[in-house]
């Protein structure tokens, strides 16, 4: 009798935690378990920022998947997924169909522009390791370029849309990156800008207390950063953004940090999707297709109140280790586990030794905080590398920021 097939979209934090988690529950001979990914690595999401802004190695936000996994048990196939077929139960890759008994989909988000022109062609994102490793180059090219015709300080006005997670932690890093780059190419720290557009009327995270965000913007904008709060970007052009207002802001980098939509996979196979994302059952299913098990940004769980969750890390770690579960009680015929979020909160970065956040219900704040945010990460590699991980990529880094 043929082995039962299950196949895992996506080695992000849902679908690469499903993985490992799975390869601890099943014998080799049981199960077929395939996981495809783009890359042969998998990347930390959640510390990319850095590399973005230079203050890290893109290397040390990036881990080999076959060193995490146990491919006795888990085949891993390197390649990227065309097209989702649920009705057939079959998964097209570049070069080869795969067919399986469970699918589990964590194929991440996409950049979500809501229809601002000009944003895809001209705008910048913080999204993969090749994404930052690219903000960073054209960082230092814009100013080695205002060396050559200083004529120009718009080269050096970084304008960030977005003033959410992601990009406020881009910013305190970026802020914090200045001083060296400006040391590096002769060039006077008072003609940087970097300006912080906002549709909303705060910064930061949204959720945080407003003494936090008050205590956040306040550390900001002593490194420099300005904000432009309540401003939408009408449009983003060749030489700089256009606002709402009609006032153009010229700048020579414009990154992109104003919001995620699921992987379009997803809409593209029949799932009914809101922006992109799916709504999934109590064990984490397709409401379709319950041989589909979805994971990370491309699920909408909702919380008791009838809101849903917001998507990050921390809910698509839990959700992986609930569907490696499911997937295991599948097989077997047991009942499935409903999956319920343990909201342990939240730390967002704002730079070197600064951060703010929140633990289940205390606030934390500066070098605390920053402290708590690198536990976070070190917790993070203990469980998909254990300790030796925690050792090669935080302590012993591989590489330093050059
Ligand atoms: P991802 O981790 O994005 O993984 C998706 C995987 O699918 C990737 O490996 C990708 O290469 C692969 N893939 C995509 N398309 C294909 C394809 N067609 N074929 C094959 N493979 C494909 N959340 C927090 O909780 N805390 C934070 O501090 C935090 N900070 C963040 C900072 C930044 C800069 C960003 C961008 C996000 C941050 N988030 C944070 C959000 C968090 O990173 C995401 O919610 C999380 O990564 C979602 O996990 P996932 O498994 O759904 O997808």
């Amino acid at each position: 009798m043929s082995k039962p097939k299950v196949v895992i979209l996506g080695a992000g934090y849902g679908g690469l935690v499903t993985a490992i988690r799975l390869q601890k529950l099943i014998k080799a001979d049981e199960v077929a378990v395939t996981l495809v990914n783009k890359h042969d690595y998998h990347y930390m999401t959640t510390h990319l920022h850095m590399p973005a802004a230079g203050t890290d190695h893109h290397e040390n936000a990036r881990v080999d998947i076959k060193d995490l996994i146990d491919e006795r048990k888990i085949h891993f196939i390197k390649a990227t997924v065309q097209q989702i077929v649920p009705e057939e139960k079959k998964v097209v890759l570049s070069d080869e169909v795969l067919t399986y008994d469970y699918l589990v989909v964590g194929l991440g988000s996409e950049t979500e522009t809501f229809g601002i022109p000009g944003l895809r062609e001209y705008a910048m994102t913080i999204n993969s390791i090749n994404s930052v490793r690219f903000i960073r180059q054209h960082t230092q090219y814009m100013f080695a370029k205002y060396k050559l015709d200083s004529k120009h300080q718009e080269y050096l006005t970084i304008v960030v849309g977005g003033a959410g997670f992601t990009g406020t932690e881009f910013v305190g890093e970026l802020a914090d990156r200045i001083p060296d780059l400006c040391q590096m190419f002769d060039v006077d720290p008072s003609l940087v800008q970097i300006i912080n557009i906002e549709a909303s009327p705060t910064a930061l995270p949204p959720g945080l207390p407003n003494d936090l965000v008050e205590y956040g913007m306040d550390v900001m904008r002593r490194k420099g950063v300005q904000y432009k709060l309540s401003t939408a970007i009408k449009a983003c052009e060749p030489g700089g953004v256009l606002l709402g207002d009609g006032q153009f802001i010229p700048a020579g980098t414009v990154i992109w940090s104003g919001g995620v939509r699921g992987n379009s996979l997803l809409q593209d196979a029949g799932f009914h999707v809101q922006r992109g994302r799916v709504k999934v059952d109590d064990y984490l299913r397709s409401l379709q297709f319950p041989d589909v098990f979805i994971t990370g940004d491309c699920s909408i769980v909702m919380s008791p109140e009838g809101t849903p969750y917001p998507a990050n890390a921390q809910i698509a770690v839990q959700q992986g280790y609930n569907t490696a579960k499911n997937l295991l009680y599948s097989l077997t015929g047991k009942p499935l586990r409903p999956f319920a979020y343990d909201y342990k909160g939240t730390v967002a970065s704002l730079g070197r030794g600064e951060a703010i956040g929140i633990l289940k219900v205390k606030k934390v704040k500066g070098r605390l905080a920053a402290f708590l945010k690198k536990i976070i990460d070190a917790r993070y590699l203990f469980l998909i590398g254990g300790i030796p991980l925690i050792f090669k990529k935080m302590i012993f880094k591989q590489k330093q920021a050059t």
